[in-house]
């Protein structure tokens, strides 16, 4: 029989076992754990959540909703798992934690075609291979994977900005424009004095994420968390990553007191990130300071700003769609070490590339879902956003193509377009999947929820 081997028995690892051995493929699974464990697993159980057990929010307005359906449409372990050990939480998919590992641990030691070995892997193995081994990858394999890649494309920490979609800022209130006489590549926040010093008040007093002793970072000057900054005095920030010098607003003609800029993430300008705004804030408070930037009122955070340790590519410089490693195509990347953030995104890439090790293996090509399902968009985000300073992302909405507004209208509502976004999503990965010959289900699509839960 064909083979492969997984490594890293978490998320990712897991469902890419399962979706490889459900090819009919014989798969050799590499898990270090007890006899090594990771600063923040507990157990040995496969699929630990380290931190919170929700899956994310359920439900046709979700984009992780769109995520879990798509994956229960193709038989997903990690789902299946989650829906028999899910506990009450208002709209999200949350599991009690023991359970949904023993039962992902069970299926995967209990199938026929798949080998589990308890062992650290610190070589990359010869043959069709997927690397799971996620944001704690023992260091012996990060320097395997440094000479494979090159070190400049792997990070070990990450120290992100929030994310903004973009159809959530008030452009009435925001203006583009580059410092002096550059191109006008960034959205500018203007404040005055009084919004200024109402921010810094906000943002002296949010509350910061504690980091385990093992997660605690240097800053560098570069990186240095915007509360940190603030930290320094009231003038900091804004002789810092919020000076407006250069930046004339065009509604008064003269530089604001202050100004946060956003910069664009993405091909179609559908994500901003807050510019030196990297933070390690709560995120209820995170969310807090940014509402009170001029235009930010409404924001959408897609991606909360985080300061931690976390080893992962850069996936836009070293990855195909296909999850494929561009330097050794024979090689394939899964979950957080691919660029991606969340225990939902780590399980689908996990499956996607299970599907491609298995077609590799079996003289088959490599697929990749359609850009409208979000797995798809995922995986088309990893391969096509901004190399310099990538950072890991979730699954959000602004992934996936925009619905045209009708004629007449200026935007779409929310719970008007998603469900539409939704439908539209799952139609076309069931159909895609389908026609790669995998086995589909259909299953009934989650009740749209009554408006006080949106
Ligand atoms: P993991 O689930 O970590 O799986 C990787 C596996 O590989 C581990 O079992 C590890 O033991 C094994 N391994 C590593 N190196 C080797 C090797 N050389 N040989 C063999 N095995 C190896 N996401 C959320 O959605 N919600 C949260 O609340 C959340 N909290 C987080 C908290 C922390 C502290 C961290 C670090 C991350 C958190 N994440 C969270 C992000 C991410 O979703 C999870 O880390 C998720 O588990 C990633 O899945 P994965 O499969 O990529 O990695």
């Amino acid at each position: 029989l064909p083979h492969i081997t997984v490594v890293g028995a978490g998320l990712a690892g897991s469902e890419a076992a399962l979706a490889a051995a459900r090819l009919g493929v014989r798969v050799t699974l590499y898990e270090m754990r007890p006899v090594k464990m990771t600063p923040a697993h507990r157990s040995g159980g496969f699929a630990e959540l380290v931190c919170s057990n929700s899956l994310g929010g359920e439900g046709q307005l979700q984009s992780k909703g769109l995520l879990q359906a798509e994956m229960r449409s193709v038989g997903s372990t990690i789902l299946s798992s989650a829906d028999a050990n899910k506990l009450p939480a208002g709209n999200a998919l949350a599991v009690e934690r023991e359970g949904f590992s023993a039962a992902v641990t069970h299926t995967v030691r209990t199938h026929p075609l798949i080998t589990v070995v308890e062992e650290e892997l610190s070589e990359l193995p010869q043959g069709v291979t997927v690397l799971a081994t996620g944001p704690l990858t023992s260091e012996a394999l990060a320097a395997n994977l440094v000479r494979l890649t090159g070190g400049e494309q792997l990070a070990f920490y990450d120290a992100a900005a929030p994310v903004i979609a973009f159809d959530s800022i008030d452009m009435e209130v925001v203006f583009r424009a580059g410092r002096y006489d550059q191109s006008a590549d960034y959205l500018n926040c203007p404040m005055n004095k009084e919004q200024y010093e109402a921010f810094y008040t906000a943002l002296e007093h949010a509350r910061s994420h504690t980091p385990h002793d093992w997660e605690k970072l240097e800053f560098f000057e570069g990186c240095m968390p915007i509360e940190e900054i603030a930290r320094r005095g009231p003038e900091t920030p804004r002789f810092g990553p919020m000076k407006p010098r250069g930046l004339t607003d065009p509604r008064t003609g003269r530089w604001p007191y202050a100004v946060a800029q956003l910069r664009q993430e993405d091909q179609e300008g559908r994500m901003w990130s807050l510019v030196g705004f990297q933070t390690g804030l709560k995120w209820g408070d995170q969310k807090a300071v940014v509402q009170l930037i001029p235009g930010l009122e409404n924001a959408e955070i897609v991606r909360y700003g985080v300061m931690h340790r976390n080893t992962y590519l850069n996936a836009p410089r070293v990855l195909g769609a296909t999850l494929q490693l561009k330097a050794d195509p024979t090689k394939l990347v899964a979950g957080v070490l691919a660029g991606t953030e969340g225990y939902l995104e780590s399980a689908a890439t996990g499956w996607l590339a299970g599907t491609n090790a298995a077609r590799l293996a079996l003289g088959l090509p490599c697929i990749v879902p359609p850009p409208e399902s979000m797995l798809g968009a995922l995986t088309r985000y990893l391969e096509s956003a901004n190399p310099d300073g990538f950072q890991p992302m979730n699954v959000n909405w602004a992934l996936v193509p925009e619905l045209p507004v009708p004629e007449g209208r200026k935007k779409l509502g929310k719970r008007e377009k998603r469900p539409v976004m939704f439908r539209r999503g799952l139609d076309a990965f069931k159909s895609w999947a389908r026609e790669a010959g995998l086995d589909v289900q259909d299953l009934e699509l989650p009740a749209l929820p009554t408006a006080e839960l949106v």
